[in-house]
C-alpha cells in the first residue's frame, strides 16, 4: 500500500519540467558558490511584486528569514508576540535568539485574537509581532481591513511580520495583501515562501519583503551564500511557470473544498481553512486518530498533550490520500463518537 505524507503541508505535485531543468542546470555548477546577491531571483520578485530589489531578503526558507529578523531586531529579553497555537517555528526562532515569546491564545474558532495581540504588542519591550495568515495549523486567514486596523493600534516602532506562507491557497474576499501594506507601513515585514504552492520545499528558499532599511538589517544576519544556486534557479523558473503552478494550486483548493464538505457532512466542525491543510479539533482523541490514519497509510501531524485544544493537522494531498483522510476522520467525528443516536 502506498503511504502518503500529509504531515508537512507540502505540494503533492512533482516539479514542473522547466523548473526541474533549471535546477539541474544549476547543479552542474556546484563547484562554484551561488550568487550571494540572489540577483536574478530579486529581479524576478521585484518585478512580480512591484517592490524594489532593496526591499527583498531571501533565505533558506522563510523560516530562516524569520530567524535572521529576530536576530537583527531583538536583544535578549525583548518580546515577540505571536498567536498560539500557530506555527511551531515561531517559539524556536524566538528562543534561539534569547528573545521572549508572548503567545496570545487563538479564539475558539482558531482565529487570531487581534485585540489581545495589539494589547500585548503595546507592552514595553515588544520588538516584533508575528501574524500568521492563514494560520498554521488552524487555517483561518486575516482580511486586509483587519490587519490595517491592527497596524493602527500597534506602536510604529514594533515590526509586524505578516507570514503569508499559504497566500496562494487563500480564497477569502478582502484577504490581506502584505506587500500592498509596505508603502504606508514601514514597520510591516511580509514573509513568503517557495515551499508550499510553488512546490520547492526541498530546495529551501523563501523571502521577506520589507522597508529597505529593515531588509538591509536582516540581510546582515543572513548566512553567506545561504540560498543554493539550484534553489535560486528553480525559484526564478517557478515564477516563469506561475500559470501552470497556480492551476495546480487550484486543484488543491478544489480538493480542500471536497474534503471540508465531506468532513463537515460527517459531523466535524472545522475552522475555516485557507491553507493547503485542514485542522481537526480532535481533542483527547488526537493520538487515536493519528494512529488510525497511520494504519490507513496516511501520515498526519498530531498536536497532542494540550487537552481539549489538541488536534490534528492534515495536508490536502493526492486525491487518494484525501479519500483515506475523509474515511478515517469520519470515524472520529464528534457526532459519531458522542451518544449513540437513533432508537
Ligand atoms: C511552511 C511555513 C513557512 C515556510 O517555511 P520554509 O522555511 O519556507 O520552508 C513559513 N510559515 C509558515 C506558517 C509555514 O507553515
Amino acid at each position: 500500500m502506498t503511504t502518503y505524507k500529509l504531515s508537512s503541508n507540502e505540494n503533492p505535485f512533482p516539479p514542473l519540467p522547466g523548473v526541474e531543468e533549471a535546477a539541474a542546470a544549476a547543479l552542474a555548477r556546484m563547484n562554484r558558490y551561488p550568487d550571494a546577491g540572489s540577483t536574478a531571483l530579486y529581479a524576478a520578485l521585484a518585478a512580480r511584486l512591484g517592490v524594489s530589489t532593496e526591499q527583498l531578503v531571501a533565505g533558506t526558507g522563510s523560516v530562516a528569514v524569520l530567524y535572521h529578523l529576530v536576530q537583527a531586531f531583538c536583544d535578549p529579553g525583548d518580546r515577540v508576540v505571536h498567536a498560539w497555537r500557530s506555527f511551531e517555528a515561531y517559539p524556536i526562532a524566538i528562543g534561539v535568539n534569547a528573545a521572549v515569546g508572548v503567545p496570545v491564545p487563538l479564539t475558539a474558532d482558531g482565529r487570531h485574537d487581534l485585540t489581545a495581540m495589539a494589547d500585548a504588542a503595546a507592552e514595553p519591550g515588544t520588538k516584533v509581532v508575528v501574524l500568521c495568515t492563514p494560520n498554521n495549523p488552524t487555517g483561518p486567514a486575516l482580511t486586509h481591513a483587519e490587519v490595517v486596523g491592527f497596524l493602527a493600534r500597534v506602536p510604529r516602532d514594533v515590526l509586524v511580520v505578516v507570514d503569508e506562507a499559504y497566500r496562494e491557497f487563500v480564497r477569502l474576499d478582502g484577504a490581506v495583501d502584505g506587500v500592498a501594506l509596505l508603502a504606508e507601513h514601514p514597520n510591516v515585514v511580509v514573509l513568503r515562501t517557495f515551499a508550499k504552492a510553488y512546490g520547492l520545499a526541498g530546495l529551501r528558499v523563501g523571502y521577506a519583503a520589507a522597508h529597505r532599511d529593515v531588509a538591509a538589517a536582516v540581510r546582515v544576519c543572513a548566512l553567506p551564500f545561504g540560498v543554493s544556486a539550484p534553489a535560486q534557479a528553480a525559484a526564478v523558473a517557478a515564477l516563469e511557470h506561475e500559470d501552470e503552478l497556480m492551476a495546480r494550486v487550484e486543484a488543491i483548493v478544489a480538493e480542500r473544498e471536497r474534503v471540508v464538505a465531506a468532513l463537515t457532512g460527517a459531523g466535524w466542525e472545522l475552522p475555516e481553512t485557507h491553507g493547503n491543510f485542514v485542522w481537526l479539533p480532535a481533542g483527547r482523541r488526537t493520538s487515536d486518530l493519528v494512529t488510525a490514519a497511520d494504519e490507513a497509510g496516511i501520515v498526519l501531524r498530531p498536536f497532542a498533550g494540550d487537552g481539549p485544544l489538541s488536534g490534528v493537522r492534515a495536508t490536502i494531498g493526492e486525491p487518494e490520500a484525501n479519500d483515506r483522510l475523509v474515511e478515517v476522520a469520519a470515524r472520529f467525528a464528534p457526532a459519531s463518537t458522542g451518544e449513540p443516536s437513533g432508537p
